[in-house]
């Protein structure tokens, strides 16, 4: 038996049309546009019903406050509907994915997260199938995460990117298994009974602080010397991009220097620059110098996930230890877990 689905139509190119300043999207009633794709009204299709976000933006747009609306959205729906399916633009969709991942506590319904490259208005496009798909699988009730379908594959949104700018498959989950792939059936590949072990389950939102956040991308020959005061004063945690498998330049102008020039709470979490992989600090000297200036392994997630976590702990309001703790535990399947 298919569930019912709740569409949340938030924006991105899925719904835009062409402005004077290039693709926008237009604030109107969505449910005009699906009215391009006339099989989400054939009987085979699951039941569905559309709302939408007020204003709906380009993703490039979104933050902490979108993610709590959104989360409330589904807050507000969800005993009405048994899957959700969130049509999201593709350059934040990683973001939200994994924001929404940490928030949605004790989730027990698929929540999908798709949209397209290509907009519906346009004759040849990758929305109508990653629509369709999305409300299938919504449907289906099997996944009770959040996720991201697109281009054919379901990924765990908490260990998605995205990978192409014009390519239509724009995710990619290097270090993870897609949980399905889209073929004649959905195929799924994804462990049964995490439902019924964990029963029963009542959703609870934990909804975010727009506390200040940063990411730091290194590169060859950065000096730290000119971020000390970012390092230290602006920012409750930051999320550092290193080489490899968490390296850093070191010498005379090295972070570790730059870190303890003050006391601070910020907390420092390492990820790799490398999609694929894991962070393992103290492999080489140059991370060593990570260890000692109390860098939290981020071990194999993602930056996107890396960085919503630190929002999550922090809006719960766990201690500096504690969050420091948990950065390198697994919450929801984000990180690798030995
Ligand atoms: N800029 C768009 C957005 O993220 C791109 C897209 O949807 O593909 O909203």
């Amino acid at each position: 038996m298919m569930g019912k689905v709740l569409i949340i139509y938030t924006g991105g190119t899925i719904g835009m049309t062409k402005s004077s300043k290039g693709y926008a999207p237009a604030d109107g009633d969505f449910e005009d546009t699906l009215k391009r794709i006339p099989e989400l009204y054939d009987s085979q299709m699951p039941s569905w019903e559309l709302i939408q976000l007020s204003p709906v933006k380009d993703s490039s747009n979104m933050d902490v406050h979108d993610w709590n609306r959104i989360a409330e959205m589904i807050e507000n729906h969800y005993e009405q509907y048994d899957g959700f399916v969130i049509l999201h633009g593709t350059d934040t969709m990683a973001y939200t994915a994994s924001a929404l991942s940490f928030m949605l506590e004790e989730l027990s319904k698929p929540v999908i997260l798709t949209g397209s490259q290509i907009p519906l208005c346009e004759i040849r496009n990758d929305a109508r199938d990653n629509l369709i798909t999305s409300i299938v699988i919504a449907a289906q009730g099997v996944v009770n995460e959040v996720c991201i379908f697109f281009g054919g594959s379901l990924i765990r949104g908490n260990r998605s990117t995205k990978y192409s700018s014009d390519g239509l498959i724009a995710f990619l989950s290097p270090n993870y298994p897609a949980l399905a792939e889209a073929a004649i059936d959905i195929q799924y590949n994804y462990p049964q009974g995490i439902k019924e072990s964990h029963l029963p389950r009542q959703l609870h939102v934990q909804y975010l602080l727009d506390v200040p956040i940063a990411v730091i991308k290194v590169f060859p020959g950065i000096k730290f010397k000119y971020y000390t005061e970012i390092l230290n004063h602006n920012f409750r945690g930051i999320v550092i991009e290193t080489f490899g498998a968490g390296n850093i330049p070191g010498g005379a102008e090295n972070i570790e220097k730059a870190i303890s020039a003050k006391d601070n709470d910020t907390i420092y979490v390492i990820c790799s620059q490398c999609p694929a992989g894991s962070v393992s600090l103290g492999q080489y000297e140059t991370s060593t110098i990570l260890q000692n200036a109390e860098g939290v392994s981020g071990l194999d997630m993602t930056t996107e996930a890396a960085m919503t976590k630190l929002y999550y702990l922090i809006s719960k309001g766990y201690e500096r230890s504690e969050i420091i703790d948990l950065m390198e535990k697994n919450l929801r399947g984000e990180i690798r877990s030995d």
